[in-house]
């Protein structure tokens, strides 16, 4: 290697060690094994050198035989021969894939998810699975079969879930971009404790197929990177319609980073966000809101004025309301997803089964851990005859007016912004006692699910005192399909700030 990879380099500058032959594809995939093998924070479920190795090489010869790779129109650059981490709900034929449950110990799946495929496809390099919670339901990661994630900024610190894996494995630098899915915040809040960008898609945006099923209609996939930038390649590159997921939007392909540097239509370079209309929904900044969350929320909101934004107070009354919602509807969809965990077709099958009432039961109750069990009892509670209107079909009505309320904020304002997390990062240890204490922390991030839109996640600063080594983020919610507003703005805003940029490494620089 002419030069090594700088840590903790964000995807665009690794293209361009790329473009340069300063290091080749293999070589950075060496590199970045190297670093996966040395995780201290739990977060690494799966590594397979060889098939890694075979992809890089295959990467590396388009990349010999395509002179112009990493040439890109715009900011933009090519994935090819760069390395990504997939979180454990993403099936693969390359790693068995978990859902960091017992359940699926040891299954291999016979295909790729088709986000899997597409990174494959633009010549990403596959590298690892990473843990999250089981099946992605959880807020801190401490819900896995496999073991708690540590957060690398301070390791007695939750990394934020459910892809907790995912924001752990890029934080600590061991690779520089992984796959996350968001069902009710999974990856905005772990990208907001771990300091990293991230984004959800509009709902329907990235195929769910090979996506291990927990809510249907909430799941949807997004990156988790460094910078605003490396997530609009990679989102670019995981979208697009998939005739195997019935509830893909057909919608042409887009390139996020074609305009991410341009100033919002008539702004200037100086204030590129002017005339952009920022909302502040006055819910997100009531009780609830710690100090130290809200003081680094208000320093953001000063920059984003800064760079020319106006900022305007809006009003999402049913916020409070998203908790109940979503707490019925993503156990009711997750009771009868997780129905095909049996024992019979795959996966864990209890010994000595003495009916086949019996086999259920048992593999069911060995396989599943704590929370997915309270997750499908609650569903199957919410679901059975006599409950089902007044649990599922309100929680329905709910859903629908929290829809209409993001509705009329956008009457007055393109973007809306305010915290992801009430809190910065928790302790492990106080985890997972009051599963009711963790459902109200995702109260910011639900609404949106419920809603189907894209948000993302940017980080803007640490906690105070005993929490200035715990990353806090900012959220921006954007209209159905307006992706390339929110990672414009994500991006301006990197371009004036350097929180991006900093990383837990106490040599190479204190946050
Ligand atoms: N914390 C939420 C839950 O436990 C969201 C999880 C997710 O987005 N996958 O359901």
């Amino acid at each position: 290697m002419s030069q090594s990879p700088a840590a903790f380099s964000d995807l665009a500058s690794l293209a361009q060690g790329l473009a340069a032959r300063n290091f080749s594809a293999p070589e950075l995939t060496e590199w970045v094994l190297k670093n996966l093998q040395a995780d201290s924070c739990n977060a690494v479920l799966a590594i397979n050198p060889e098939a890694s190795l075979q992809q890089a090489s295959a990467a590396q010869k388009r990349l010999d035989a395509e002179a112009r790779a990493g040439q890109c129109s715009g900011p933009g650059f090519s994935l090819l021969g760069l390395p990504i981490a997939h979180k454990d709900i993403f099936v693969t034929r390359d790693w068995p894939t978990t859902a960091a449950s017992q359940i699926l110990k040891g299954y291999i799946s016979p295909f790729d998810a088709t986000v899997v495929e597409r990174l494959a496809a633009a010549g990403m390099v596959g590298v690892a699975k990473l843990n999250c919670d089981e099946f992605a339901m959880g807020s801190g990661n401490t819900h896995s079969a496999f073991g708690p994630v540590r957060n690398p900024w301070d390791s007695v610190a939750v990394p934020g879930g459910s892809s907790g894996g995912s924001a752990a494995a890029v934080a600590a630098g061991l690779v520089p971009a992984a796959t996350g899915t968001d069902t009710g915040g999974s990856i905005r809040q772990p990208a907001a404790m771990c300091g990293l960008s991230g984004i959800k898609p509009t709902y329907g945006r990235a195929s769910r197929w090979g996506m291990i099923a927990y809510a249907s209609s909430l799941d949807q996939a997004g990156p988790m990177a460094r910078t605003a930038l490396d997530c609009a390649v990679l989102l670019s590159a995981m979208c697009g319609f998939d005739d195997k997921d019935s509830t893909s939007l057909d919608l042409p392909a887009e390139d996020f980073a074609a305009q991410i540097d341009q100033p919002i239509a008539g702004a200037s370079a100086a204030t590129p966000l002017a005339g952009l209309r920022i909302g502040l929904p006055k819910e997100f900044f009531a009780e609830g809101l710690s100090d130290e969350v809200r003081r680094a929320i208000d320093a953001a909101i000063a920059e984003l004025r800064r760079l020319g934004g106006q900022t305007m107070e809006v009003s999402l009354p049913r916020t409070g309301l998203s908790i109940p919602a979503y707490y019925v509807i993503a156990p009711a969809e997750a009771s009868s997803n997780l129905s095909r965990f049996d024992g019979v077709r795959y996966g864990h099958r209890a010994a000595d089964a003495k009916d086949l009432q019996d086999l259920y039961c048992r593999s069911r109750a060995e396989g599943f851990g704590k929370e997915v069990q309270r997750r499908i009892l609650i569903g199957t509670f919410v679901l059975s005859h006599g409950y089902y209107d007044a649990y599922y079909i309100q929680a329905q009505r709910v859903r629908r007016l929290v829809a209409d309320d993001f509705d009329a904020a956008f009457q007055s304002c393109d973007v809306i912004a305010g915290p992801v997390a009430p809190t910065v990062a928790w302790n492990i240890d106080t985890a997972s006692t009051d599963p009711l204490a963790e459902y109200l922390a995702d109260i910011y991030t639900l609404g949106v699910n419920l809603a189907g839109l894209p948000a993302m996640s940017i980080p803007i600063g640490f906690g105070q005192q005993a929490h200035a080594r715990r990353p806090i983020g900012l959220q921006l919610i954007g209209p159905r399909f307006q992706e390339s507003l929110l990672l414009k703005t994500a991006h301006h805003f990197q371009m004036a700030t350097d929180w991006h940029t900093r990383h837990p490494d106490a040599t190479k620089g204190q946050p």
